[in-house]
């Protein structure tokens, strides 16, 4: 035990004897200087109670916080960046500005704080905080007041979107023929989600100008060459086709940099699954397109056979569009001749015909669906809902099922 007294360096009063709250709990008068607690080291300088609450300050709070607001889109200006911080109103936002700017001193254990904001004007909230919290044993409590001043102004990506920025621009064409409306509105689609995924990491950058369709297809503004970039690949992966970018040097940056604007071409296949093409120079009966990615791929009409285009011919071989799966007309069967051959309705003229019976015709149909063209008539598969991807899992005969052939990237 040591039974000397200590003096409390700064006023020379003696200090409280320290052998009676060795055991670190708190003197019923509170007295307890903790001098001796390694955790508490801000408390080893040895003055006495009155002394260290003199001195004690236990909120730290600026005069006065000032928030840049986003107008538009509610973002907070924190550092040198602009951040989302998806509050609800400037109430929100206040408190957490005031949470942030607000210190409070080490030495103080349990500390609990309540905030009342005060609207004062549209742009000034005066918000009212009161602390409470244990120093030495001791409950302390201090009432700041804060005024939290919003400046509203406009972010970054506000301000491009409003004047119109990109980067980058996205031109969806087709070989020979214009996009479908199902593509067109498909790669809006891609458009919208690939920027809504950016933005859901955080990405503020992210956003799509514009987009404008054109005679000849769709024009995408966005405002970085990366969404541009995922745009386009997501398009060629889908339908087929080809991408080509661009680079156009549109302007220098603040620091002298060059400042390209980048354009990607997307030129999708002539063909689309579902089309049904006469080849040229080939005798073999015209083909119904199953797949346009890589080699056009497809079945022939007339046997069921599959076809498969060179790898010289592409997505494009050299033959014109007869009609699509879609405007075949339900018939009736009227007699099977042989394994080559069987008897329909002609679907305008009401007569029986002699055609040719692919691999795919069920024996058993009493109704089949036929495809009236410059060729002549042919049976076609019985149309599934999968068509177009070629997926198809349920029917007996699958004519768009087989994919061993794979996908031939040219
Ligand atoms: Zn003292
Ligand atoms: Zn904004």
């Amino acid at each position: 035990m040591n039974e000397s007294r200590a003096f409390c360096p700064r006023c020379g009063e003696p200090m409280p004897d320290r052998s009676a709250s060795d055991d670190d709990e708190a003197d019923s008068d509170g007295s307890d200087d903790g001098g001796s607690d390694p955790l508490r080291p801000s408390s080893e300088v040895e003055i006495c109670d009155a002394c260290y609450f003199d001195d004690f300050d236990f909120v730290d709070a600026p005069e006065q916080i000032d928030v840049r607001v986003c107008a538009q889109c509610g973002a907070v200006h924190r550092g040198n960046r602009w951040v989302d911080v998806g509050a609800e109103d400037y109430t929100d936002v206040a408190i957490e500005e005031v949470s942030e700017a607000l210190g409070v001193h080490v030495d103080v254990e349990d500390v609990a704080w309540q905030v009342e904001p005060e609207q004062v004007d549209q742009n000034t909230i005066r918000m009212h905080c009161y602390f409470t919290g244990v120093a030495r044993g001791t409950p302390v409590e201090e009432q700041v007041t804060v005024p939290v001043r919003i400046a509203r102004q406009t972010c970054t990506r506000c301000g491009r979107i409003a004047g119109d920025y990109y980067a980058s621009i996205v031109q969806i064409r087709a070989d020979e023929r214009t996009p479908t409306t199902e593509e067109i509105d498909r790669a809006k689609e891609i458009a919208n989600t690939t920027v809504a995924e950016m933005e859901a990491t955080g990405d503020r950058n992210a956003f799509v100008t514009e987009m404008g369709e054109v005679d000849d297809g769709l024009n995408i503004k966005v405002s970085t060459n990366k969404i541009g970039k995922k745009i386009s690949n997501k398009m060629v992966e889908e339908f087929g086709g080809t991408v080509n970018d661009a680079e156009t040097l549109v302007t220098e940056d603040e620091d002298g940099n060059e400042v390209y604007r980048v354009t990607f071409a997307v030129r999708l296949p002539p063909y689309r699954p579902g089309d049904v093409i006469d080849l040229a120079d080939d005798d073999q009966g015209p083909v119904l397109v199953r797949s346009a990615r890589g080699n056009l791929k497809g079945t022939r009409v007339r046997t069921g056979e599959r076809y498969e285009a060179s790898y010289e011919e592409g997505n494009a071989p050299d033959a014109r569009k007869l009609g699509e799966r879609e405007d075949g007309v339900e018939t009736t069967v009227v007699t099977v001749e042989d394994e080559n051959a069987v008897q329909v309705l002609d679907p305008e003229t009401y007569q029986a015909k002699t055609v040719a019976r692919p691999e795919y015709f069920d024996p058993d149909a009493e109704t089949v669906p036929v495809l009236k063209s410059r060729v002549g008539l042919h049976v076609l598969p019985d149309s599934d809902p999968d068509v177009g991807d070629d997926a198809d899992a349920n029917a007996p005969y699958d004519p768009y099922a087989n994919r061993e052939g794979g996908e031939t990237d040219a």
